[in-house]
């Protein structure tokens, strides 16, 4: 699949169960809502009822006290009750809509109520006339307020409210009971989802992080190899936009591998030429020499004074044609052998060449010079011909002094070669590296322009670099890593 569609699913995921989240919660909440309003009508209804029983009562004790006084202020209270009654049973009929059996109870207490208001209202008229007809109340009084007959209803009244109340705390209790748990799910509801989104979110985002780094890290591998020289390939399947990548880098690790030994073909028959021909040129080379000498042997004391003075000048250009060739030959030699590593210890190597080729009268200062495991040959070759030149190119009006250091660096040796000779200018820094440049006039005795060529083959074939820091007539320190290894 492919990166962007992975990113894309993971954000997906997350933005989805975010969404079901919201909408299980908003589901939650209206049940919590619906349930809260359920309670606040029980309770209203619990309110309502006291109260409308409260003012039955107080009619009541209104008409018992008129009875008793004849206090007409009594009446007052009473008639009010009367008037609010049927308001109070309305506002508790509609709240008791949905509940047949409440209702059935409060018609119930109505009808009572009713019934009580006709017996109180015969009552409280035949008292108001007691006086123009007494004989009524006295009937009244005997027959109906003796035999309890308004007590009776109010007991029963008073029973129906308690059955009322009784349930409607039991359904009060029930929806209580509800609304902790639909708010109780909300809370369990919205941490599972916010685990999981956390969960899936840091799920997904370590995927991909891993997905990615794991093969970028591969990638700058095959990278740092192919600088190393190290022609690998990277395997990735994964088939995304990383995949395209890893193919370039691929292909391009390929063509450079191909590149590389179709370079270090043409190289080896570069060098295989140059060795040849420089081999086959020293037989005619020698042959040329010895026609001269039969020449002068044939000729004895005829050679005229001119012809002696041409004569002469022929061995000396053999002998720099033959300097040339074997130049070549060694330059020709560097890569077709490979030599054996071998213990050196190069503060050694560097005095036993000195006193080979350095002059007595020069000073040879020696620093820090390790002692490794590497191609002693080579080596060898290097300082032999960094150490000649510094004979080669001195002031002759002074005292030469050859100073040769070293510094330890991570992987490599950085030794430097400094010298208080002529010094070379600047612009002729990188060309003295070059095969056959010398600044030296063409046919100066032992400048072949060879050296520094052989040096920086040398150098290169280690994978190392070499430059030359001077100044014309300041002296040249040439410095060069070597691998510690
Ligand atoms: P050659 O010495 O045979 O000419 P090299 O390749 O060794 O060839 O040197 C190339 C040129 O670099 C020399 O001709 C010389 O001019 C210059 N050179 C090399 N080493 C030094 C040095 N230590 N001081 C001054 N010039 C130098």
């Amino acid at each position: 699949m492919r990166l962007a569609a992975q990113i894309f699913l993971g954000f997906s995921v997350v933005i989805g169960i975010s969404i079901t989240d919201s909408y299980v919660n908003y589901n939650l909440s209206e049940k919590v809502n619906k349930n809260t309003e359920y309670v606040a009508r029980s309770e209203t209804i619990i309110r309502n009822s006291s109260r409308l029983h409260r003012s039955i009562i107080e009619m009541q004790s209104a008409f018992r006290g008129y009875l008793l006084t004849s206090d007409t202020t009594f009446l007052g209270a009473y008639f009010e009750g009367s008037e609010i009654m049927p308001q109070l049973f309305n506002e508790q009929r509609v709240l008791l809509r949905n509940s047949p059996s409440q209702l059935k109870r409060l018609d119930k207490i109505a009808a009572l109520h009713q019934s009580w208001i006709g017996y109180s209202d015969q009552l409280i008229n035949a008292k108001r006339g007691v006086a123009t007809n007494p004989s009524v109340y006295q009937d009244l009084f005997e027959n109906k307020l003796r035999k309890q007959v308004g007590k009776k209803i109010n007991d029963q009244i008073s029973l129906i409210f308690k059955d009322l109340d009784k349930s409607e705390y039991r359904v009060r209790a029930v929806r209580r009971d509800a609304l902790n748990q639909s708010v109780e799910r909300t809370r369990r509801f919205s941490l599972i989802f916010l685990l999981l989104t956390v969960v899936i979110g840091i799920v997904s985002t370590l995927y991909i992080v891993r997905l990615i780094t794991k093969r970028i890290a591969s990638m700058v591998n095959l990278a740092d190899n192919i600088s190393k020289g190290e022609f690998a390939i990277v395997k990735d399947d994964k088939n995304d936009e990383l995949t395209s990548l890893s193919i370039s880098l691929n292909s391009m690790s390929e063509t450079l591998n191909k590149n590389i030994k179709e370079l270090e073909k043409r190289n080896k028959e570069l060098n295989q030429f140059a060795y040849v021909v420089s081999h086959d040129l020293k037989a005619p080379i020698r042959g040329i020499y010895n026609v001269t000498q039969w020449i002068e042997e044939d000729l004895g004391g005829e050679v005229s004074p001119q012809m002696r003075k041409y004569l002469n000048i022929i061995p000396d250009r053999i002998k720099r044609m033959e300097d040339l060739i074997h130049g070549l030959l060694d330059y020709a030699r560097i890569s077709r052998e490979k030599p054996l590593k071998e213990r050196v210890d190069v503060d050694k190597l560097v005095r036993d060449i000195a006193e080979l080729i350095v002059p007595e009268n020069f000073e040879v200062q020696t620093m820090n010079l390790p002692v490794l495991s590497t191609e002693k040959i080579r080596l060898e070759q290097v300082f032999s011909n960094l150490m000649s030149n510094a004979v080669k190119y001195s002031k002759p009006e002074q005292n030469g002094k050859i100073s040769i250091s070293c510094i330890e660096l991570d992987d490599f040796y950085q030794f430097s070669i400094a010298d208080n000779g002529i010094g070379i200018e600047p612009q002729f820094h990188s060309k003295i590296f070059e095969i056959f440049q010398t600044l030296r006039e063409k046919h100066a005795k032992e400048s072949t322009g060879i050296g520094l060529a052989i040096v920086k083959k040398i150098i290169d074939d280690q994978h190392c670099t070499i430059n030359v820091h001077s100044e014309l007539g300041e002296g040249s320190v040439f410095t060069f890593t070597w691998p510690k290894f």
